[in-house]
């Protein structure tokens, strides 16, 4: 369906329709339309903006993610259907690459997502292969050796609480996206962005090639990442739900 550009919520119907299209697609799994309506209802209650604290936690995710020495951008059926060319642009500024691992897992779904990912420009997409995630059953732990297990940075946005709990336990740090600040992984992430995918990619990329112009000192970068505090972002997140005025 096209949406008319006049509709007052014409940029989260554009979004919904994004999401059917990647189910259609058979790139998006049927239950991340439930994943995308939970985060929906978050974002209505944000007013459907990019707040101060998710802007803070931006900056933090920028400087951890240039500051790694092997940054993993990890790829799921919704994130995929609703960012690919900006995540085909933050692997290649960042030098990370693209994986592909999704929650209901399924091989011909992981080679659509890759193609996808290709059509979109990307060059190369690691799919989930020999390696094990800890602490994770069946074959959602499977990742690649060359990808995720040897990351000690990943990007996980929209992801589940399980594995981004079973990432942190190996050791790895971990940057995600989520529009739920109550979420498991929210919660356990080492920098949470609580801000829509689609809002807050753009802003990440940008201040990511900014910081690189600016080429900061790892000193620089180690003191950002140090002083952020995950917890009190999440405070905010959900202080600013709660207040009331977040009208879409
Ligand atoms: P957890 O497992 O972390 O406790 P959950 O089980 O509630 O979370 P999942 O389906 O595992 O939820 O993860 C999807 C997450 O992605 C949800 O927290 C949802 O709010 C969030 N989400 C969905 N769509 C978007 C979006 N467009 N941008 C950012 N976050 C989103
Ligand atoms: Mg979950």
């Amino acid at each position: 369906m096209a949406v008319p550009t006049s509709h007052p919520r014409y940029i989260s119907l554009a979004t919904r329709e994004l999401i059917a299209a990647g189910v259609e697609a058979g790139i998006t799994s049927i239950h991340g339309l439930i994943a995308h309506g939970r985060g929906e209802a978050f974002d209505y209650l944000l007013g459907e903006k990019t707040h101060p604290f998710a802007k803070d936690a931006i900056r933090t995710a920028a400087a951890l993610l240039l500051a790694a020495n092997h940054p993993v951008l990890s790829v799921n059926g919704n994130a995929a259907a609703l960012v690919p060319k900006e995540l085909v642009r933050l692997s290649v500024i960042l030098g990370a690459p693209l994986e592909v691992n999704i929650f209901h897992s399924s091989k011909k779904r992981e080679r659509k997502i890759a193609a996808f990912l290709k059509k979109n420009g990307a060059k190369e997409v690691l799919l989930p292969s020999a390696a094990l995630i800890k602490g994770i059953r069946h074959n959602r732990r499977l990742c690649n050796p060359s990808g995720i297990a040897k990351a000690d940075v990943v990007f996980v946005p929209l992801e589940d609480g399980d594995r981004c709990g079973a990432l942190v336990a190996m050791g790895k740090r971990v940057v995600t996206i989520d529009l739920n600040p109550l979420s498991r992984t929210s919660r356990m992430a080492t920098v949470s962005i609580v801000d829509n995918v689609v809002r807050a990619m753009p802003l990440l990329i940008r201040e990511i090639e900014g910081m690189k112009k600016k080429s900061r000192s790892r000193h620089q970068t180690r003191l950002l990442v140090k002083d952020h505090a995950n917890k009190a972002i999440l405070k905010k997140a959900i202080s600013r739900m709660r207040s009331g005025n977040s009208s879409c």
